[in-house]
């Protein structure tokens, strides 16, 4: 049985910036992943022709304040996202498709309704604090209520819900019908309170090397620190005590190894298939409830992106489809979600004839051309077993279920990752991982 200083399980973005840190402060870390690759949640592989292609976490903004300094001293640079692509947005919606900046649905009069709503939003957001909103007075009451309610009770009309239903399957987020308005409140006073989201704070960058590069450039620097092919299966931390080398960690070929402290990065799915014991009940079930919306990733490949042509920018806003809509990865390359709220239709449909039909849908918004890519890529994460899911989401009623234990830390067991922060993200991966490497060299 081996003793480390530090075991980290799992080497997505988080476990890795954990690990990271704690090596370059002098602690002996061993990192353990179930599958043979790292980087979990970001992937990266090419065409025949050489391009990158991206299968799972994409861009940032300006408020992913920690992964931007992360890319930074990994020597990786950061570029504009399809955010700065000129051109028109594609609505394919109920009544057929329409190009244009804004959403054709919407009158002048329910534009400044929108907008108007919108300033309410961002007043309401100011008085959320991210890291303890159930210190909210009315946290309670917020958390309760979807985000559509709360429209509805603005005063919005149907087309402003419609509008905000919209936006949120081109994010592959949840229904503004499904979706705690705490939440959602958090979320933006994250970055800044500035609005329903920001696509500058949250969208308008990438890294040009290939998102996945920033996991696999920290995965090079730990080398034979990491154990690739190694599931957990369960933590003891009862079976120790915090700095004696005593929290066993079970894998799931039985090996066991001992650390001072754990650091679990792991998403909220397989986290809780892992057994865990020695830490307080009101504990586990606050990590333990935490949510995951799945999704399906779509990524075709073309010659060119001869969208542009046609006077398109590859953005698109899919109403009645399996995809949420549609933006540029990069030349010639177009992304695509299945939003949770659609993909029990999408999962419905028999394997051999899901591919088909998303074409189809790209067909609907892009012309015939858009139904024949060189090639194409489905991720399915929702049904992945090392991740069962894509981001965090929070339904009404569960940031108040979660409660305040969400993000923090029982040492020696330490719970980091993208679904421990407010939204998910890679941001929240980088920075949770951080932060308890930090507060654990400062013990
Ligand atoms: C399709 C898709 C698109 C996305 N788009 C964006 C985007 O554009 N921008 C953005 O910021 N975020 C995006 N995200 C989210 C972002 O990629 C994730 O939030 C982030 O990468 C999660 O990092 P993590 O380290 O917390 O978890 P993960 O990356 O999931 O890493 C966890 C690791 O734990 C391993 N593991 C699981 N179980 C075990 C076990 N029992 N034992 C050992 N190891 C285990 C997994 O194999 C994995 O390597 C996207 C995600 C997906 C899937």
């Amino acid at each position: 049985m081996s003793t480390h200083d530090v075991i980290v399980v799992g080497a997505g973005l988080a476990g890795l910036s954990a690990a990271r840190d704690l090596v370059a402060a002098g602690a002996d870390v061993l990192v353990l992943e179930a599958r043979a690759r790292a980087g979990g949640r970001v992937e990266q592989t090419s065409t025949e022709d050489g391009r990158v292609v991206q299968l799972g976490g994409e861009v940032v903004g300006a408020s992913h304040t920690s992964y931007r300094s992360l890319v930074d001293e990994l020597g990786l640079t950061l570029g504009p996202s399809f955010t700065d692509i000129p051109g028109e947005s594609t609505w394919l919606l109920a009544d057929g498709r329409h190009l244009g900046d804004d959403m054709p649905w919407l009158s002048s009069a329910d534009r400044s309704l929108y907008d108007a709503i919108e300033r309410r939003f961002s007043t309401l957001a100011s008085s959320v604090d991210p890291d303890d909103p159930w210190a909210h007075p009315e946290a309670v009451a917020l958390d309760r209520l979807t985000v559509a309610d709360w429209l509805r009770s603005e005063g919005a009309t149907p087309q402003v819900v419609r509008a905000m239903e919209l936006r949120a399957m081109g994010l592959a987020d949840a229904s503004v019908e499904r979706r705690s308005l705490l939440a959602d409140l958090r979320k933006e006073a994250t970055a800044g309170a500035l609005g329903f989201y920001d696509y500058d704070a949250w969208e308008s960058m990438k890294v040009l090397e290939g998102s996945a590069t920033v996991a696999l450039r920290m995965a090079e620097g730990l080398g034979h620190r990491i154990r690739y092919s190694s599931p957990v299966a369960s933590i003891d931390v009862a079976s120790g005590g915090a700095g004696q080398g005593g929290v066993k960690v079970t894998l799931q070929s039985g090996e066991r190894c001992r650390g001072g402290d754990v650091i679990c990065a792991l998403p909220a799915g397989p986290l809780r298939d892992l057994r865990i014991s020695g830490v307080s009940a009101e504990y586990l079930a606050s990590v333990q409830r935490r949510e995951h919306a799945p999704t399906a990733k779509l990524v075709t490949v073309y010659e060119s992106s001869f969208w542009e042509g046609n006077g398109q920018n590859g953005t698109g806003y899919f109403e009645r489809t399996l995809l949420g809509g549609t933006w540029v990865q990069n030349t010639g390359i177009l992304s695509a979600l299945v939003p949770v709220d659609r993909l029990g239709p999408y999962r419905a449909l028999p394997a051999a004839a899901r591919e088909e039909v998303l074409l189809a849908e790209l067909g609907a918004a892009y012309g015939p051309e858009g139904a024949r890519p060189t090639s194409t890529f489905v991720r399915d994460w929702h049904s992945d077993i090392w991740t069962q899911g894509y981001i965090t989401a929070w339904r009404p009623g569960e940031l108040t279920a979660v409660g305040p234990l969400h993000g923090t830390h029982e040492p020696p067991l330490w719970v980091v990752g993208s679904d421990q922060w407010v939204c998910g993200y890679m941001e929240g991966a980088v920075r949770t991982g951080r932060a308890a490497a930090r507060e654990l060299i400062a013990r």
